[in-house]
């Protein structure tokens, strides 16, 4: 049975990167009917954060990547969190001590670092130097006060496996230096902690990003060593998933804004609309096709179809297939999940049946318009706005309320004005006959000032149902106030 697994360190705020790899890993275990594992990788105590921790659970939820194991949820191999496991480490840690796999090392790293200037190598990291320590050498450590740490011996030739995004790899161990299992004070470090956690929660597939590629021969070399010891029965498969490229085809790093996973859903995006994106970062599901729900990315994830590389971060694309999402949906769920961004932005009381029933007569005119949640603060405002509170904005006022709009929507007013029945019919006709027919004006030249007047915008729902739902009271009121 496939099993899978997300591993993120809570340090700073989600990013993309992390969410791909969450969502391909999801879709590799719904794929073939196997469990997805999260779990947390919190040995760092300096740089986790609770506030990090918790926007990786919400965004998780957000997103709605349900996992069958892990943190929250529970599961046979918990406990999920690494800080929560320091007796599964120190245990597995003192058996492989016992055993060939390891050594004990007493050097420091300065001293590691002289005597790689010395020497003249270019190899970074240790060089060997206790792997066959004699008794008395050992012994004059220990007199010395020096605590050791736990090494790996890294097996000599070489290393290769068959990834499953890439394809064959080899790594020559001559430049995989052997490595800590430990800090000195027993503090398990990721070199140990990953494996050990891959072996115990039985991880049949392990895929992440291309940056943790480096740490791959090491964790397979270990891996002999958790046999050998009856802590894993078999390796994992290992697949690395592409960098994603930002501006200036340079790796999207913490520091781009457009890394941030919060930014998007604070902007309104869709999570079906984001997990769409992100599947197209490094994988398609047919060559001309790029909008597909998650259901349809399930049936089709092969992760052998994963292009190696680099996959760039477009947010133009990433925002046009937010909007594609959103025509799949119905105005009902739209309007339920633009509801929280128009009560937040102070536009809709959700305690006010009239705010409630004037949203569900007016989200149909914008539903097809917007492509992203927030543009219904945008467009919709105007009508939830109490009159003393009503503002245009100032650049589509200073454009088109010029002289000669003002002139037109004096000619509107004088239209509107006397109509017997308010409605989108009546207020099309009167406006067309008196601006259009009469005044002979082009319909954008006639409708862009009086829209300007009754929205406070130049891009608002359609105009003549804005009014009628706006009334004629307040329509009248706007037009009035434009007049200056
Ligand atoms: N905790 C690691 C990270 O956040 C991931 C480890 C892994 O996937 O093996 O980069």
């Amino acid at each position: 049975p496939v099993r899978v697994r997300m591993a993120p360190s809570p340090t700073g705020s989600p990013h993309v990167g992390l969410a791909r790899t969450a969502l391909y890993n999801w879709a590799f275990a719904r794929r073939h009917g196997g469990t997805f594992v999260f779990r947390i990788e919190d040995t760092d105590k300096e740089r986790n954060t609770q506030e990090s921790y918790d926007s990786l659970i919400d965004l998780m939820q957000w997103l709605g990547l349900s996992w069958d194991e892990g943190v929250i949820v529970g599961g046979p191999h918990g406990p999920y969190r690494q800080s929560e496991r320091g007796d599964i480490y120190a245990d597995v840690l003192a058996r492989l001590r016992e055993s060939s796999y390891t050594y004990d090392c007493f050097c420091t790293t300065e001293e590691v670092e002289a005597r790689r200037k010395a020497s003249g190598s270019k190899v970074m990291g240790y060089d060997g130097f206790c792997r066959e320590l004699s008794a008395e050498q050992r012994s004059a450590f220990e007199a010395e006060g020096r605590a050791p740490v736990v090494r790996f011996r890294m097996p000599d030739g070489e290393i290769t496996f068959d990834d499953l995004v890439r394809g064959e790899i080899t790594f020559q161990t001559e430049h995989v230096p052997d490595f800590a299992l430990a800090r000195a004070n027993g503090d398990p470090l990721y070199t140990l902690t990953a494996p050990v956690d891959d072996a115990t929660m039985e991880i049949t597939h392990v895929l992440r990003g291309e940056d943790l590629l480096s740490s791959t021969p090491r964790q397979i070399a270990l891996f002999e060593g958790l046999k050998a010891i009856g802590v894993a029965t078999t390796t994992p498969a290992y697949g690395h998933l592409p960098y994603v490229m930002g501006e200036g085809n340079k790796k999207l790093s913490k520091r781009d804004p457009q890394a941030h996973m919060a930014l998007y859903r604070e902007q309104g995006f869709l999570a079906e609309g984001l997990l769409n994106y992100l599947a197209l970062l490094g994988w398609s599901i047919a060559p001309d096709r790029d909008v597909f729900t998650l259901a349809e990315m399930v049936e089709a994830f092969d992760i052998k179809d994963v292009n190696p590389n680099p996959a760039r971060f477009d947010l133009k694309k990433a925002e046009a297939i937010n909007a594609a999402q959103m025509r799949l949906l119905s105005i009902e769920e739209i309007t339920e999940r633009a509801l929280p961004f128009l009560a937040e932005a102070g536009v809709v009381d959700v305690t006010s049946a009239a705010d409630r029933q004037l949203l569900d007569l007016a989200m149909p005119l914008v539903a097809e318009r917007i492509n992203k949640l927030t543009e219904a603060v945008d467009m919709l405002g105007f009508l939830f706005v109490a009159e003393e509170d009503f503002t245009r904005d100032e650049a589509d006022a200073a454009k088109l309320l010029d002289e000669k709009g003002v002139e037109v929507v004096r000619a509107a007013y004088d239209a509107v004005e006397p109509l017997g029945e308010w409605s989108t019919a009546a207020i099309q006709e009167a406006l067309q006959a008196s601006l259009v027919e009469q005044l002979g004006l082009k319909p954008r030249n006639a409708f862009g000032p009086v829209r300007v007047a009754v929205t406070g915008r130049r891009i608002s729902p359609p105009l003549f149902e804005s009014m009628e739902l706006l009334g004629r009271e307040r329509s009248l009121a706007r037009l009035r106030s434009a007049l200056g």
